[in-house]
């Protein structure tokens, strides 16, 4: 059961959840939801469980880790099918080991914010209903006030979940999981040779395509531990997470992760190790190391496949070219040498018309070289001529797929800090820019700003 707070309070919502399970955003600002929200009323029919996990925490086995702090209400429907509802930070259950059990209003908003801003931008990922908060002190680095995010996603079962029963030695609670996994999300399995193999198949597929989703908008998560990673290949768990900027391909967002484990680059790569940790856990019902190898090995062509799919799409191509991939690499290493921002980069990029240099300044201004990016920048015009690229087309594709608004983490900082002295207009100011992240928004132009100086110092650690 939840743990109640005290004189709870109303912070946000996204309306766009909200319809997902039929939902109406204005009624969640009520009494009664934020109650319920809160965990201080517990609807009559929902029967709240918490659900253990353990997990690999930067490649070292790490046994049972909890149950995200989250406590499950039940599930409604909604047009989108149904959904689980969760409780991040309703205090104490059984796994909640020496944790309090309770977020703080800081990481909440962070979760909400970009659970909602990674939807809007198309990347498979949980939700965020509701954040709730109440004055009660929470003691991380400092004292900070404690608040409660709901989440919402078919499922919220983790790889770690699965290693959870495997390294016990339960087979049959690790049978009845997966037996459960492959009829409730993947039925189209079921009556396979072997349904564990293609259950693992599939979500290597899932993961390595959610990889590519997070390089080609620049999203580092963090905490790749496999406890945070989805059985059905949704971003999960947003903590340290950030968005690239100043373009570092060995960028790490993570201020705790000193090695970079879960730096940019290495992101795609440790997909597929956690992949592989799953197919360990899986190994007993799959039956054989060379069926779990098999289903293991699609994850670097599909990666692939999906990252060039993406890639052709932000610089705007629609046919493919033997050279490409050299046009790629080219590019990558003049925004490394540059450290241009990412996001404005590939925004800007659409606005290159192909014979005419008017519009250049604009993209030649980001860089700290800009006869290097003349060079490559013929390069890219050759390459468009030679699939007579219609300026106006492209560019209308190319802002449908290279975001204008990302939630930068200076972005988050001001909307949360706003909030700590109980004034939450920019949190919903905010969600609704990243709403819409494809579209111009004129008058939101400061959203698609370079971080201010300050925002050199900030840095997000696992504290949460
Ligand atoms: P994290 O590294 O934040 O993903 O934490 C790993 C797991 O430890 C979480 O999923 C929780 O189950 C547990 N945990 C972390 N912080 C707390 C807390 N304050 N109270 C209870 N459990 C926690
Ligand atoms: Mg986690």
């Amino acid at each position: 059961m939840p743990t109640p707070l005290p004189a709870p309070y109303f912070v946000a919502a996204s309306a766009k959840a909200a319809a997902m399970v039929g939902l109406d955003a204005d009624e969640l600002a009520n009494d009664d939801l934020v109650a319920v929200f809160t965990g201080n009323k517990v609807p009559p029919r929902a029967k709240p469980l918490s659900a253990v996990y353990s997990g690999h925490q930067f490649g070292v086995w790490a046994g049972q880790l909890g149950d995200g702090r989250a406590i499950m209400l039940g599930e409604l429907k909604g047009p989108s099918g149904p959904m689980e509802l969760q409780l991040k930070g309703a205090g104490l259950t059984p796994y909640s080991r020496m944790g309090d059990g309770r977020a703080v209003l800081r990481s909440s908003i962070r979760e909400f914010l970009c659970s909602e801003a990674m939807a809007a931008l198309g990347v498979p990922t949980t939700r965020a209903l509701i954040v709730t908060g109440s004055d009660q002190g929470v003691l991380r680095e400092t004292v900070e006030s404690a608040a409660v995010v709901t989440r919402m996603a078919p499922s919220f079962v983790r790889f770690g979940s699965f290693e959870h029963w495997f390294y016990r030695d339960k087979p049959d609670e690790l049978r009845t999981l997966a037996d459960y996994v492959i009829q409730t999300f993947y039925p189209e399995l079921a009556d396979d040779a072997n349904p564990y193999k293609s259950l693992l198949t599939e979500v290597t597929r899932r993961t390595a395509h959610l990889m590519a989703h997070w390089q080609a908008v620049g999203f580092m998560h963090g905490v790749m531990n496999t406890d945070n990673m989805s059985i059905l290949g949704l971003t999960l768990d947003y903590g340290p997470f950030g968005f690239m900027e100043a373009f570092n391909s060995g960028h790490i967002c993570n201020h705790t992760d000193q090695q970079g484990r879960y730096s940019y680059a290495n992101q795609p790569q440790i997909g597929h190790w956690n992949c592989f940790a799953l197919g360990q856990a899986l190994l007993p019902l799959i039956g054989s190391v060379e069926d779990t190898e098999d289903a293991l090995e699609i994850y670097r062509p599909e990666f692939g496949r999906r990252m060039d799919e993406l890639l052709h799409a932000k610089l705007g191509l629609t046919t493919h070219s033997e050279d490409d991939s050299a046009l790629f690499d080219a590019m990558f290493k003049l925004m490394q040498d540059n450290h241009v921002d990412f996001t404005l980069f590939f925004r800007q990029l659409g606005k290159l018309r192909v014979d005419d240099l008017g519009n250049d300044a604009v993209i030649r201004d980001l860089f700290i070289d800009r006869v290097a990016f003349d060079i490559w920048a013929v390069a890219y015009r050759q390459r468009l001529r030679a699939e007579n690229s219609d300026d106006c087309v492209r560019k209308q594709e190319m802002d449908r797929t290279n975001p204008k608004f990302v939630l930068r983490n200076y972005l988050a900082q001001i909307a949360i800090e706003k909030a700590q002295q109980k004034d939450y207009s920019e949190v919903a100011r905010l969600l609704a820019v990243l709403e819409k992240p494809f579209d111009e928004q004129p008058g939101n132009e400061h959203y698609a700003a370079l971080p201010p100086d300050w925002a050199s110092h900030l840095e997000v650690s696992c504290s949460s």
